[in-house]
């Protein structure tokens, strides 16, 4: 297995590339190349049925590293209006699991900080406001900041006062004019996202209370290169932090980090608690410890991941290949941003799989980007009774299978292929 690649060739002028860029938060100029993914369709541009006739558009996808800064990052930027337009389709309010990790949260942080009906709480990428209807149904106060319009639609009919715009430094001048500022101040899976990461942090710091706490959710790269969860590098995700690195960039901007939690969600991500002022606490002096100990101070940390990406995806197309040989039929369950990439990465399309099916009803009768997938609802899963399907969301596997007990219990098997291939 071990020679068997995927046909995806790394672009000839990666190198040269990674030479020329300067780090996303440090400046400096000169990255070492990391893994070269190759052209890569937008992992949410999902395909109308119309529009099946025209290519879709491929933008190169490379991973490189800071030496100096030891931050992750890839070394494209594309335009917001490019990854976020109209049709963005992510509602977090889709899966049970998020929201019920938001109520938790919630009640947890309500507590810590003493919150309550003088108390201000602003969520940046708010979505459909999933996280701060726990608090608005406690009395909090509360404000969402985010730019998809539909979600932020659908927060504003939820009751959730909610601003459709880019948090950036300027918003956050805006907002906090004339004000005290915030108790709290969310902002879970939107730092990687952020092309202006030091005018996002500044204006993170000018919404905070003095004596406010600052709450931000990152995927972490330890656990990404672990578990080779390389479907979570696209274009969206502009950065892979560490907690070496992210001390780094608060630093920089008057916040400390006051305590770090792991979470198992996204495939493991950490949750950061902020504070104003300088230095770090000793739970914090330890964790540096850790990570340096176990080598993310080093380029050879991440040096791992292509091989092993490639290696993972052959081994699905193989496995997808054979089952296709004996006869069985195929479908895959979800159609998140990470499965666009697997299965690009891979190179599984229609041929192997037949379709998709997907909890949000926006993406129905759409199809994957790249290998053009139908997607539709999760009721095709029983009346059509494919003997294999691929879990593409595998952060969410326990569940789907749960939720879709009736399509096992008629026989049918799922496929995870993250951290490893299996068939459940
Ligand atoms: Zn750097």
């Amino acid at each position: 297995m071990g020679s068997v690649t995927t046909e995806i060739a790394a672009s000839p002028d990666f190198h040269e590339r990674c030479g020329a860029a300067s780090c996303r938060v440090c400046a400096r100029t000169g990255l070492t190349p990391v893994f070269d993914l190759g052209p890569m369709p937008l992992s949410d541009g999902f395909v109308h049925g119309a529009d099946l006739e025209r290519p879709d558009p491929l933008y190169p996808l490379g991973l490189a590293w800071c030496r100096e800064c030891t931050l992750l990052q890839i070394l494209e930027t594309l335009p917001p209006e490019v990854l976020f337009g109209c049709d963005y389709p992510y509602y977090s309010s889709f899966s049970d699991s998020f929201v019920r990790h938001a109520g938790r949260n919630a009640a947890e942080l309500i507590e810590r900080c003493g919150l309550g009906p003088t108390s201000r709480v602003v969520e940046i990428a708010s979505n459909d406001g999933y996280l701060l209807r726990h608090f608005a149904e406690r009395g909090v106060p509360v404000l969402g900041v985010d730019p998809a319009p539909g979600p932020a639609k659908a927060a504003q009919a939820a009751g959730i006062p909610t601003l459709n715009a880019f948090f950036d430094r300027a918003l956050a001048l805006q907002l906090a004019a004339g004000d005290s500022g915030f108790d709290l101040v969310l902002a879970n899976n939107v730092l990687a996202h952020v092309a202006d990461l030091h005018g996002f942090v500044a204006g993170v710091r000018s919404l905070l209370k003095d004596d406010g706490l600052v709450v931000m959710e990152v995927p972490y790269v330890r656990r990404l290169v672990e578990r080779c969860e390389f479907d979570t590098i696209y274009h969206e995700h502009l950065c892979y932090f560490s907690v070496s690195s992210l001390d780094r960039l608060f630093r920089r901007h008057a916040l400390r980090v006051a305590e770090v939690r792991e979470l198992p969600v996204h495939g493991g991500s950490l949750r950061i608690y902020l504070t104003a002022g300088e230095g770090e606490s000793g739970a914090v002096a330890a964790l540096l410890e850790e990570e340096e100990r176990a080598g993310l101070g080093r380029c050879g940390f991440y040096d791992a991941l292509e091989e092993q990406a490639r290696r993972s995806a052959a081994q699905l197309r193989v496995e997808l290949q054979r089952l296709r040989r004996e006869g069985r039929r195929l479908a895959a369950y979800g159609a998140p941003a990470k499965g666009t990439i697997f299965l690009n990465f891979a190179g599984i399309g229609e041929e192997l799989i037949d379709f998709t099916v997907d909890r949000n009803p926006h993406k129905h009768g759409k199809h994957i980007p790249g290998v053009r997938i139908p997607i539709r609802e999760p009721g095709a899963l029983i009346e059509q009774m494919p003997e294999y399907t691929l879990i593409l969301p595998w952060n969410l596997e326990a569940e789907i299978v749960r939720q879709q007990d009736e399509y096992r219990r008629r026989g049918g098997r799922f496929i995870v292929a993250v951290p490893e291939l299996r068939v459940i």
